[in-house]
């Protein structure tokens, strides 16, 4: 099991979007994925067709106000949501109080890392979708995640921004999560010509260092990816011979090696 945190600070990056198409073709793949959403805007949970989230029985808030407060949780069965083969711990509004109440907890870093260690065992990926933040809220998902994918536009300004996203995953190292890996970071909503694609990976490499890997797939941008979240849908599931579809099948798929060749098989 591989708990991965998807995060920029910067907002309408394609983070959420990244979360569940990345989920559709993980579990087409066969790999069983749990999503959560760690967004007081909870996108994430309307992309389940969730359309009132504030009336959920359960959302991660709950889980994590009672890691917070040491009660006993809610059914786990009843707090997670199932679409087609994916599981998601929903978020609401109501997350923005944990947001509060964690800055007055002891080890409030450490919180959420609690809460998914009751899901360890079930899954092959947790992905975390980060709000846009350096919040509390985005340091526990840093926090409890062995690695970040790191989602930008592939753009000069997003480049750069990344300067201090990098810096926040080094203060993360030096304080509560030794082992945080940078998992890669992934060009989205790329609307110039293909070859301009490597020219930001080659900025982003000079910026960060060889270490910080950005995919060789990008995900081109198109008006068909927004209607398919505004419907609920993946895009690969709602237009499957798109470009959009069809770049974030090949996305899994490069995740996916990366990871065999990481483990040596
Ligand atoms: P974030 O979670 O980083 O804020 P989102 O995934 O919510 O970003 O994306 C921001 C907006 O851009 C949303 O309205 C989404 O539907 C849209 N969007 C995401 N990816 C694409 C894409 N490849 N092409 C066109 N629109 C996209
Ligand atoms: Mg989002």
């Amino acid at each position: 099991m591989k708990t991965i945190a998807i995060a920029n600070q910067k907002g309408g990056v394609g983070k959420t979007t990244t979360a569940f198409n990345l989920a559709r073709c993980l579990t087409d793949l066969s790999k069983k994925v749990l999503l959560v959403d760690l967004d007081p805007q909870a996108n994430l949970t309307l992309c389940f067709g969730v359309e009132f989230p504030d009336e959920l029985p359960y959302t991660v808030n709950d889980l994590l106000t009672c890691a917070m407060s040491n009660k006993s949780y809610p059914p786990l069965e009843e707090v997670v949501l199932t679409t087609e083969g994916i599981d998601l711990i929903p978020s609401s509004i109501d997350l923005s109080a944990s947001e509060l109440a964690l800055a007055y907890t002891m080890s409030r870093e450490m919180v959420l890392k609690k809460v998914l260690r009751l899901f360890a065992d079930k899954y092959d990926y947790i992905l975390i979708d980060c709000a846009p933040s350096l919040s509390l809220l985005t340091v526990n998902a840093l926090t409890a995640a062995d690695s970040v994918l790191v989602t930008t536009l592939a753009e000069f300004f997003s480049a750069k921004g990344l300067e201090l996203f990098f810096s926040s995953v080094q203060n993360i190292r030096n304080n509560t999560n030794p082992s945080l890996a940078v998992e890669g970071v992934l060009l989205t909503m790329f609307d110039s010509r293909p070859s301009e694609s490597r020219e930001v990976q080659r900025l982003i490499q000079t910026l960060y260092g060889e270490a910080v890997r950005v995919y060789d797939t990008y995900i081109p941008r198109a008006s068909s990816v927004n209607e398919a979240n505004h419907a609920a849908s993946s895009i690969t599931q709602y237009k499957a011979a798109s470009k959009p579809a069809i770049m974030y099948k090949a996305f899994a798929e490069e995740f996916l090696r990366e990871e065999q060749e990481k483990n040596g098989q």
